[in-house]
């Protein structure tokens, strides 16, 4: 069994393997096998796999590895108690395989580089004599470090694949690369926050959607009927985001989409699975968001029956019934009003509103003088279309 050093508080899995490598002199391709019967160098860097053999080889058990040293902890924050329990069960059985992998998808895509912080650098250098990776600088969209409150330093190192994934790097070894932000430091400071307390919470049975909902409505999004004005939050918060920053992290808002992720997370009533980032997001937001004082409510139709475009009713209408007339008034066979109007495909509303139907109505009239109209006694209660 090889032996590898003792996790430092936070440190990702990845970056106890890259010490190792380090401190034993072996490759990173070297390491990872003896350590975890994996080769290649695709090892997920923060999720849970091996654990058992990790768990010795560190000399800690493999629950504490994936509570405080894997991103389990922050992928399956929001989620339901047993369902999380259920998960972790799976993560420590399968400990060989990485038994939560589309988890580990949803939270490692969303961190195409690492992420350094350039005073948590120099503290561990001076008080440790070597760096490492924090879980809570590669979280989706988190550019602050909580400890030092100053912005992250991003890198030209990918988290997961490319060029230098698969060496045994450390944050000593990061050229930072120049991004701008795309958010103001207020908003990225609330999304750091969000998540770290989102990875190192207890795990804990809260009803989040309701939460929000009940915050939703506190600021105001609350309409006439008692719900929460779900399509005007969801605008203002891709407002608050801005859509360069939200499709950058695979959050993008369609506002011409029936239901956009923010409209989900306000619905008590319909529980959905929703990424812990957007999670985050909805927690940034409503701390961030002003009250309202006057809800514009255009994007809402009023309740009843949806209001009918009658010009073009009226115009579809006509167009069935002189097609209609051109396939069965040939040959001298005679047409009925009544047959023309059921034809038109609109006769009940056509009885009840003829007011709406103006160029059907002036068609009927020609067609009733016109020889092929087959002559019939007037009916009750037609209100004279027929
Ligand atoms: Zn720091």
């Amino acid at each position: 069994m090889i032996l590898l050093p003792r996790p430092y508080p936070d440190e990702v899995i990845g970056s106890v393997l890259a010490r190792g490598a380090r401190h034993l002199g072996l490759s990173w391709g070297r390491l990872l096998w003896l350590a975890t019967g994996r080769s290649g160098s695709s090892a997920p860097y923060l999720m849970p796999f091996a654990l058992a053999r990790l768990a010795k080889a560190t000399g800690t058990d493999p629950e504490y590895l994936l509570e405080r040293h894997t991103l389990f902890p922050y992928a399956t924050s929001f989620m339901p108690l047993d369902r999380r329990q259920a998960l972790k069960a799976r993560a420590l059985r399968d400990g060989e395989l990485c038994g939560v992998d589309a988890l580990g998808h949803v939270v490692l895509s969303r961190t195409p580089y690492r992420r350094v912080c350039p005073h948590c650098v120099a503290e561990d250098l001076a008080s440790r004599g070597e760096t490492y990776w924090r879980r809570s600088h590669l979280l989706p969209g988190a550019h602050v470090c909580v400890t030092h409150g100053t912005p992250l330093a991003s890198s030209t190192l990918p988290l997961q694949h490319g060029a230098g994934a698969s060496d045994a790097l450390l944050p000593s070894d990061a050229k930072p690369a120049h991004r701008a932000p795309l958010l103001d430091f207020p908003l990225l400071e609330s999304i750091a926050m969000h998540s770290v307390r989102a990875l190192r919470r207890r795990p804990v049975d809260r009803n989040w959607l309701e939460r929000y909902w009940v915050a939703a409505f506190a600021l105001g999004y609350r309409l006439r009927r008692g719900a929460v004005a779900s399509a005007i939050l969801a605008a203002d918060v891709k407002r608050l985001f801005g859509k360069k920053f939200l499709d950058s992290i695979g959050a993008p808002i369609d506002l011409r989409k029936r239901s956009p992720w923010p409209t989900l997370l306000v619905r008590p009533q319909y529980p959905t699975r929703v990424a812990a980032f957007k999670h985050v997001l909805m927690l940034t937001f409503l701390e961030h968001a002003t009250e309202i004082e006057r809800l514009e409510t255009e994007l809402y139709r009023r309740p009843g029956p949806k209001c009918r475009d009658y010009k073009r009713v009226d115009a579809e209408a006509l167009a069935r019934m002189r097609r209609y007339v051109g396939e069965h008034g040939r040959g001298g066979r005679r047409l009925t009003v009544r047959s023309l109007v059921e034809a038109s495909g609109e006769a009940p509303c056509m009885k009840r509103f003829p007011d709406r139907f103006p160029r059907s109505k002036s068609f009927l009239r020609e067609f009733r003088k016109s020889s092929i109209a087959a002559r019939r006694v007037r009916e009750p209660g037609t209100n004279g279309i027929d």
